[in-house]
Protein backbone atom coordinates (compact mmCIF):
# COMPACT_ATOMS: atom_id res chain seq x y z
CA UNK A 1 0.00 0.00 0.00
CA UNK A 2 1.49 3.44 -1.32
CA UNK A 3 -1.15 5.71 -1.58
CA UNK A 4 -3.29 6.77 1.45
CA UNK A 5 -6.29 9.29 1.43
CA UNK A 6 -6.14 11.81 4.42
CA UNK A 7 -10.14 13.06 5.15
CA UNK A 8 -9.87 16.46 6.53
CA UNK A 9 -6.90 19.31 6.89
CA UNK A 10 -7.42 20.32 10.39
CA UNK A 11 -5.23 19.51 13.63
CA UNK A 12 -4.81 16.36 13.42
CA UNK A 13 -5.08 15.41 9.34
CA UNK A 14 -2.32 17.46 9.09
CA UNK A 15 -0.43 16.10 11.33
CA UNK A 16 -1.14 12.43 10.35
CA UNK A 17 -0.26 13.63 6.23
CA UNK A 18 3.00 14.93 7.44
CA UNK A 19 3.48 11.95 8.93
CA UNK A 20 2.77 9.61 6.25
CA UNK A 21 4.08 11.60 3.49
CA UNK A 22 7.45 11.63 5.60
CA UNK A 23 7.49 8.07 5.42
CA UNK A 24 7.22 7.73 1.74
CA UNK A 25 3.69 7.35 1.11
CA UNK A 26 1.90 9.35 -1.40
CA UNK A 27 -0.96 11.13 0.59
CA UNK A 28 -3.98 12.63 -0.85
CA UNK A 29 -5.42 15.56 1.39
CA UNK A 30 -9.01 16.07 1.12
CA UNK A 31 -11.39 19.02 2.95
CA UNK A 32 -13.81 21.12 2.55
CA UNK A 33 -12.15 24.09 2.22
CA UNK A 34 -9.37 25.56 -0.11
CA UNK A 35 -7.88 27.91 2.78
CA UNK A 36 -7.72 25.26 4.93
CA UNK A 37 -5.31 23.04 2.53
CA UNK A 38 -3.22 25.89 2.31
CA UNK A 39 -2.92 26.48 5.70
CA UNK A 40 -2.32 22.47 6.49
CA UNK A 41 0.24 22.93 3.39
CA UNK A 42 1.88 25.90 4.85
CA UNK A 43 2.06 23.77 8.36
CA UNK A 44 3.42 20.86 7.13
CA UNK A 45 6.34 22.63 4.86
CA UNK A 46 7.06 25.10 7.95
CA UNK A 47 7.53 22.34 10.37
CA UNK A 48 9.56 20.02 8.01
CA UNK A 49 11.77 23.31 7.65
CA UNK A 50 12.95 22.87 11.07
CA UNK A 51 13.60 19.43 10.54
CA UNK A 52 15.79 20.36 7.80
CA UNK A 53 17.48 23.35 10.48
CA UNK A 54 17.83 20.83 13.08
CA UNK A 55 19.98 18.46 10.22
CA UNK A 56 16.82 15.48 10.86
CA UNK A 57 16.18 15.73 6.88
CA UNK A 58 18.00 17.28 4.14
CA UNK A 59 16.48 20.11 1.88
CA UNK A 60 15.90 17.43 -1.27
CA UNK A 61 14.10 15.29 1.36
CA UNK A 62 11.85 18.21 2.21
CA UNK A 63 11.00 18.87 -1.26
CA UNK A 64 10.50 15.20 -1.87
CA UNK A 65 7.93 15.00 0.68
CA UNK A 66 5.98 18.14 -0.48
CA UNK A 67 5.89 16.39 -3.51
CA UNK A 68 4.12 13.30 -2.26
CA UNK A 69 1.49 15.76 -0.98
CA UNK A 70 -1.69 16.37 -3.55
CA UNK A 71 -4.59 18.13 -1.40
CA UNK A 72 -8.05 19.18 -3.06
CA UNK A 73 -11.75 19.44 -2.28
CA UNK A 74 -13.02 16.77 -4.66
CA UNK A 75 -13.44 13.74 -2.45
CA UNK A 76 -14.21 11.43 -5.61
CA UNK A 77 -11.45 12.03 -7.46
CA UNK A 78 -8.82 11.31 -4.37
CA UNK A 79 -11.19 8.21 -3.54
CA UNK A 80 -10.40 6.58 -6.62
CA UNK A 81 -6.90 6.93 -5.93
CA UNK A 82 -6.67 5.73 -2.54
CA UNK A 83 -5.56 2.17 -1.08
CA UNK A 84 -6.66 3.41 2.17
CA UNK A 85 -8.14 5.93 4.31
CA UNK A 86 -7.80 7.72 7.06
CA UNK A 87 -10.66 10.17 8.58
CA UNK A 88 -10.08 12.89 10.30
CA UNK A 89 -13.09 14.87 9.94
CA UNK A 90 -14.84 17.02 13.12
CA UNK A 91 -15.86 14.90 16.08
CA UNK A 92 -19.82 14.85 14.74
CA UNK A 93 -21.30 11.20 14.57
CA UNK A 94 -23.44 12.08 11.41
CA UNK A 95 -21.12 13.66 9.25
CA UNK A 96 -18.90 10.92 10.03
CA UNK A 97 -21.39 8.54 9.23
CA UNK A 98 -22.15 10.14 6.24
CA UNK A 99 -18.62 10.45 5.08
CA UNK A 100 -18.30 6.82 5.18
CA UNK A 101 -21.37 5.98 3.47
CA UNK A 102 -19.84 8.17 0.56
CA UNK A 103 -16.55 6.39 0.88
CA UNK A 104 -17.84 3.36 0.49
CA UNK A 105 -19.52 4.07 -2.64
CA UNK A 106 -16.55 5.94 -4.33
CA UNK A 107 -13.84 3.37 -2.73
CA UNK A 108 -12.78 0.39 -4.50
CA UNK A 109 -13.98 -2.90 -2.46
CA UNK A 110 -10.46 -4.02 -0.52
CA UNK A 111 -9.72 -0.22 0.62
CA UNK A 112 -9.20 -0.15 4.49
CA UNK A 113 -11.33 2.72 6.31
CA UNK A 114 -9.74 3.75 9.49
CA UNK A 115 -11.32 6.77 11.71
CA UNK A 116 -9.06 9.11 14.28
CA UNK A 117 -12.10 9.86 16.02
CA UNK A 118 -11.59 10.10 19.64
CA UNK A 119 -14.83 8.65 21.41
CA UNK A 120 -17.44 7.60 18.62
CA UNK A 121 -18.02 3.67 17.90
CA UNK A 122 -15.97 2.16 15.83
CA UNK A 123 -18.62 -0.77 15.66
CA UNK A 124 -21.45 1.81 14.58
CA UNK A 125 -19.26 3.58 12.27
CA UNK A 126 -18.79 1.05 10.66
CA UNK A 127 -22.29 -0.27 10.08
CA UNK A 128 -22.74 2.95 7.65
CA UNK A 129 -20.54 0.39 5.13
CA UNK A 130 -20.67 -2.49 3.20
CA UNK A 131 -17.09 -3.30 4.68
CA UNK A 132 -17.46 -3.24 8.45
CA UNK A 133 -14.65 -6.16 8.43
CA UNK A 134 -12.54 -3.61 6.91
CA UNK A 135 -12.71 -0.83 9.19
CA UNK A 136 -10.77 0.01 12.25
CA UNK A 137 -9.75 2.57 14.65
CA UNK A 138 -6.28 4.79 14.33
CA UNK A 139 -6.44 6.69 17.40
CA UNK A 140 -3.31 9.03 16.80
CA UNK A 141 -2.25 12.02 19.42
CA UNK A 142 -1.65 15.78 18.94
CA UNK A 143 0.83 16.73 17.84
CA UNK A 144 0.83 13.60 15.41
CA UNK A 145 4.67 13.80 13.97
CA UNK A 146 5.77 14.15 17.59
CA UNK A 147 3.47 11.69 20.22
CA UNK A 148 4.34 7.99 19.77
CA UNK A 149 1.32 6.01 21.21
CA UNK A 150 -1.51 4.93 17.88
CA UNK A 151 -4.29 3.24 19.46
CA UNK A 152 -5.84 0.42 16.95
CA UNK A 153 -9.14 0.02 17.86
CA UNK A 154 -11.22 -3.08 16.79
CA UNK A 155 -14.69 -3.06 16.29
CA UNK A 156 -17.02 -6.05 16.28
CA UNK A 157 -16.26 -6.98 12.94
CA UNK A 158 -13.02 -5.73 12.17
CA UNK A 159 -10.97 -8.84 10.87
CA UNK A 160 -7.34 -10.06 11.51
CA UNK A 161 -6.45 -9.17 8.34
CA UNK A 162 -7.27 -5.68 8.76
CA UNK A 163 -5.92 -5.70 12.39
CA UNK A 164 -2.17 -7.14 11.54
CA UNK A 165 -2.10 -4.61 8.33
CA UNK A 166 -3.21 -1.45 9.99
CA UNK A 167 -0.83 -2.31 13.10
CA UNK A 168 2.09 -2.55 11.00
CA UNK A 169 1.56 0.00 8.97
CA UNK A 170 1.38 2.21 12.24
CA UNK A 171 5.09 0.69 12.74
CA UNK A 172 6.03 1.76 9.21
CA UNK A 173 4.91 5.36 10.19
CA UNK A 174 7.15 5.36 13.41
CA UNK A 175 4.39 4.92 15.71
CA UNK A 176 3.82 2.34 18.94
CA UNK A 177 0.62 0.46 18.27
CA UNK A 178 -1.45 -0.88 20.90
CA UNK A 179 -4.31 -2.99 20.67
CA UNK A 180 -7.87 -2.01 21.81
CA UNK A 181 -11.02 -2.78 21.85
CA UNK A 182 -14.47 -0.84 21.29
CA UNK A 183 -15.53 0.60 23.83
CA UNK A 184 -15.97 3.89 24.90
CA UNK A 185 -12.92 6.55 25.24
CA UNK A 186 -10.70 3.52 24.65
CA UNK A 187 -8.02 3.20 27.19
CA UNK A 188 -6.66 6.88 26.22
CA UNK A 189 -9.65 9.00 27.13
CA UNK A 190 -11.29 6.30 29.69
CA UNK A 191 -7.78 7.26 31.96
CA UNK A 192 -7.29 10.21 31.18
CA UNK A 193 -10.92 12.31 31.10
CA UNK A 194 -11.68 11.07 34.84
CA UNK A 195 -8.01 12.18 36.15
CA UNK A 196 -8.71 15.77 34.46
CA UNK A 197 -12.40 15.81 35.62
CA UNK A 198 -11.31 14.76 39.42
CA UNK A 199 -8.76 17.70 39.32
CA UNK A 200 -11.50 19.97 38.51
CA UNK A 201 -13.41 18.93 41.23
CA UNK A 202 -10.82 19.45 43.65
CA UNK A 203 -10.53 22.72 42.39
CA UNK A 204 -14.68 23.15 42.62
CA UNK A 205 -14.82 22.28 46.15
CA UNK A 206 -11.44 24.73 47.40
CA UNK A 207 -8.99 21.13 47.91
CA UNK A 208 -6.37 23.46 45.88
CA UNK A 209 -5.57 26.57 43.57
CA UNK A 210 -5.25 25.72 39.99
CA UNK A 211 -1.28 25.81 39.93
CA UNK A 212 -0.97 23.54 43.52
CA UNK A 213 -3.33 21.02 41.64
CA UNK A 214 -1.03 20.73 38.65
CA UNK A 215 2.23 21.25 40.97
CA UNK A 216 0.80 17.89 42.45
CA UNK A 217 0.54 16.09 39.46
CA UNK A 218 3.91 17.82 38.14
CA UNK A 219 6.06 17.32 40.67
CA UNK A 220 4.51 14.28 42.46
CA UNK A 221 3.76 12.21 39.97
CA UNK A 222 6.17 13.36 38.05
CA UNK A 223 3.58 14.05 34.57
CA UNK A 224 5.18 16.40 32.22
CA UNK A 225 2.26 18.98 32.70
CA UNK A 226 -0.50 19.04 35.26
CA UNK A 227 -4.18 18.21 34.40
CA UNK A 228 -5.73 21.32 34.59
CA UNK A 229 -3.03 22.93 32.01
CA UNK A 230 -3.42 20.05 29.83
CA UNK A 231 -7.33 20.21 29.59
CA UNK A 232 -7.17 23.76 28.38
CA UNK A 233 -4.72 22.51 26.01
CA UNK A 234 -7.15 19.79 24.95
CA UNK A 235 -9.88 22.12 24.77
CA UNK A 236 -12.45 22.67 27.91
CA UNK A 237 -15.41 21.67 24.99
CA UNK A 238 -13.44 18.57 23.95
CA UNK A 239 -13.29 17.33 27.56
CA UNK A 240 -16.61 17.40 28.37
CA UNK A 241 -18.00 16.23 25.03
CA UNK A 242 -15.94 13.17 25.50
CA UNK A 243 -16.81 12.99 29.66
CA UNK A 244 -20.18 13.14 28.23
CA UNK A 245 -19.74 10.12 25.60
CA UNK A 246 -18.07 8.20 28.90
CA UNK A 247 -21.36 9.17 31.06
CA UNK A 248 -23.89 7.95 28.81
CA UNK A 249 -22.30 5.40 27.35
CA UNK A 250 -21.11 3.43 30.33
CA UNK A 251 -23.68 4.69 32.91
CA UNK A 252 -21.56 5.32 35.93
CA UNK A 253 -21.78 8.29 38.04
CA UNK A 254 -17.90 8.35 38.36
CA UNK A 255 -18.13 10.00 34.90
CA UNK A 256 -20.30 12.17 35.42
CA UNK A 257 -18.71 15.69 34.42
CA UNK A 258 -17.92 18.48 36.84
CA UNK A 259 -20.50 20.84 37.70
CA UNK A 260 -17.37 23.38 37.64
CA UNK A 261 -16.38 22.29 33.84
CA UNK A 262 -19.69 22.83 32.38
CA UNK A 263 -20.04 26.31 33.36
CA UNK A 264 -16.72 26.94 32.18
CA UNK A 265 -18.00 26.03 28.78
CA UNK A 266 -21.28 27.68 29.10
CA UNK A 267 -18.86 30.76 29.69
CA UNK A 268 -16.72 30.08 26.57
CA UNK A 269 -13.84 29.60 28.73
CA UNK A 270 -12.73 26.94 26.77
CA UNK A 271 -8.79 27.27 27.15
CA UNK A 272 -6.34 28.42 25.14
CA UNK A 273 -8.05 28.18 21.86
CA UNK A 274 -10.14 30.99 23.51
CA UNK A 275 -7.30 32.94 25.87
CA UNK A 276 -9.01 31.92 29.10
CA UNK A 277 -9.49 28.31 30.52
CA UNK A 278 -8.37 27.60 34.33
CA UNK A 279 -5.00 29.88 32.98
CA UNK A 280 -5.15 33.00 31.09
CA UNK A 281 -3.13 32.98 27.64
CA UNK A 282 -1.46 36.14 26.57
CA UNK A 283 -1.77 35.81 22.49
P1 LIG B 1 -10.36 20.00 13.22
O1 LIG B 1 -11.66 20.69 13.43
O2 LIG B 1 -9.08 20.73 13.49
O3 LIG B 1 -10.28 19.47 11.69
C1 LIG B 1 -11.33 18.86 11.02
C2 LIG B 1 -11.25 19.25 9.53
O4 LIG B 1 -12.22 18.49 8.80
C3 LIG B 1 -11.51 20.73 9.26
O5 LIG B 1 -10.43 21.27 8.53
C4 LIG B 1 -12.80 20.71 8.42
O6 LIG B 1 -12.85 21.75 7.44
C5 LIG B 1 -12.74 19.35 7.78
N1 LIG B 1 -14.03 18.82 7.31
C6 LIG B 1 -15.27 19.08 7.77
N2 LIG B 1 -16.19 18.40 7.05
C7 LIG B 1 -15.50 17.70 6.12
C8 LIG B 1 -15.88 16.82 5.06
N3 LIG B 1 -17.16 16.52 4.85
N4 LIG B 1 -14.92 16.31 4.28
C9 LIG B 1 -13.62 16.59 4.49
N5 LIG B 1 -13.19 17.43 5.48
C10 LIG B 1 -14.13 17.96 6.28
O7 LIG B 1 -10.43 18.65 14.07
P2 LIG B 1 -9.21 17.78 14.66
O8 LIG B 1 -8.85 18.29 16.01
O9 LIG B 1 -8.17 17.61 13.61
O10 LIG B 1 -9.95 16.38 14.92
C11 LIG B 1 -10.26 15.49 13.86
C12 LIG B 1 -10.63 14.14 14.43
O11 LIG B 1 -9.52 13.65 15.21
C13 LIG B 1 -11.82 14.15 15.37
O12 LIG B 1 -12.53 12.95 15.21
C14 LIG B 1 -11.18 14.22 16.76
O13 LIG B 1 -12.02 13.65 17.75
C15 LIG B 1 -9.95 13.36 16.54
N6 LIG B 1 -8.82 13.60 17.43
C16 LIG B 1 -8.45 14.88 17.76
C17 LIG B 1 -7.33 15.07 18.60
C18 LIG B 1 -6.87 16.47 18.97
O14 LIG B 1 -6.09 16.58 19.92
N7 LIG B 1 -7.28 17.51 18.25
C19 LIG B 1 -6.63 13.97 19.08
C20 LIG B 1 -7.00 12.68 18.69
C21 LIG B 1 -8.11 12.52 17.87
Amino acid sequence: MERLLVIGAGTMGTGIAHVFAQHGFTVFVVDVAEEVLQRARATIERNLGRQVQKGVITEEERQAIMERLHMGTDLEAAAREAEFVLEAAPEHPELKRQLFERLDQLCAPEVIFATNTSSLSITWLAAATKRPDRFIGMHFFNPVPVMQLCEIVRGLATSEETYRFTEDLARRVGKTPVCVQDYPGFVSNRILMPMINEAIYCLMEGVASAEDIDTVMRLGMNHPMGPLALADLIGLDVCLAILEVLHRELGEDKYRPCPLLRKMVAAGRLGRKTGLGFYEYKS
